[in-house]
């Protein structure tokens, strides 16, 4: 068995990507990294790589983590700009024996001496976003933190070995220096290949509270189902959060079995994830959260597929 689940429609295109390579017995390592590369490179998802929206200063600040389920290896950089695939640094750093979390300059200076390639990640729909957002906020004091999506993923190959990756360029508007959850082992991202792989997004500041990636992969681990494993984390986290702070930010998770059993489960409306195995073809799911607080997956109809595609790609009207 073989698959791969990815938080958000705008991974589609990636898992299809990393699923040819999955299928022709390629490991999970080069899966994840392929599918989650060819998000950060559409200029058109405006919180992940290229095009990814700015922070306060209107500079592109990236996030990006990978683990290896087998050795448990782990790479991230937070906070790094001008590169063009954060994930194929991460993933770099995962190899080294110590400095395998990197930030900012530090993390820049890593990946110029290394040859990653070098861009400038702010293109101009991005400073159109970010000059309404400044009009808006002046205008209607709208809160700077809405408008965000991390890609996670988790992914497991024909030899049972998982990984799990992020990227985001976090929140719009952040603080500059601001690190959010997805490179935070056990918050945006965790990989066992004996149990399964998670991954998460939303407001870090809250799945940070719950080291929600990991407490999915440590229920699965105790026998529950991905799809029991990702509710339960949310629910739980969610109910604590409520009742100690009053309020909870958005939680949104995927996971994925070493047997190619998948969940996803949101305290959100419009949660998406995008889903391939073996026996799968890629599909996107839109997840509702019931009353009971259990949660459905539903297969998105075409015409939320083409709506979804329209606005992502509509001028920025400022
Ligand atoms: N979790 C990300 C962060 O806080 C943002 C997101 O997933 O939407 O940086």
């Amino acid at each position: 068995m073989w698959g791969m689940i990815a938080t958000w429609r705008m991974a589609a295109e990636g898992i299809t990507a990393g699923a040819e390579l999955l299928a022709a017995g390629k490991n999970a390592g080069d899966a994840v990294e392929t599918a989650i590369r060819a998000v950060e490179d559409f200029p058109y998802y405006r919180s992940v790589g290229y095009g990814g929206l700015p922070n306060e200063e209107m500079e592109v600040e990236l996030d990006a983590a990978y683990m290896d389920g087998d050795t448990l290896s782990i790479g991230a950089v937070a906070a790094i700009r001008d590169f063009a695939n954060p994930i194929s640094i991460a993933r770099r750093l995962s190899c080294e024996k110590v400095n395998n979390l990197l930030v900012a300059e530090g993390a820049e200076k890593f990946a110029q001496k290394e040859g990653f390639e070098r861009k400038n990640m702010l293109t101009d729909r991005a400073k159109a976003h970010y000059r309404k957002r400044v009009k808006e906020m002046t205008a209607r004091e709208l809160k700077p933190y809405s408008g965000h999506d991390t890609v996670g993923m988790a992914c497991l190959d024909q030899d049972g070995r998982m990984t799990a990756a992020t990227s985001t360029s976090g929140l719009f508007m952040k603080k500059k220096g601001r690190v959010g959850d997805s490179p935070i082992s056990g918050s945006g991202f965790y990989a066992d290949s004996k149990r399964g792989a998670a991954s998460a997004t939303g407001l870090g500041e809250d799945l940070m509270k719950g080291c929600i990636s990991y407490e999915i992969v440590r229920l699965m681990g105790e026998g529950m189902s991905p799809q029991d494993a990702c509710e339960t984390a949310v629910n739980r986290l969610e109910a604590e959060l409520k009742e100690r702070r009053g309020e909870a930010g958005d939680l949104s998770v995927v996971a994925m079995n070493n047997r190619g059993q998948w969940g996803a489960a949101t305290n959100i409306e419009g949660f998406s994830v995008a889903v391939v195995t073996q026996s799968l073809e890629p599909t996107v799911y839109l997840v509702k959260r019931g009353k009971d607080g259990h949660c459905t997956c539903e297969e998105a109809s075409a015409q939320w597929m083409e709506d979804y595609m329209r606005t992502r790609m509509a001028p920025v009207e400022e």
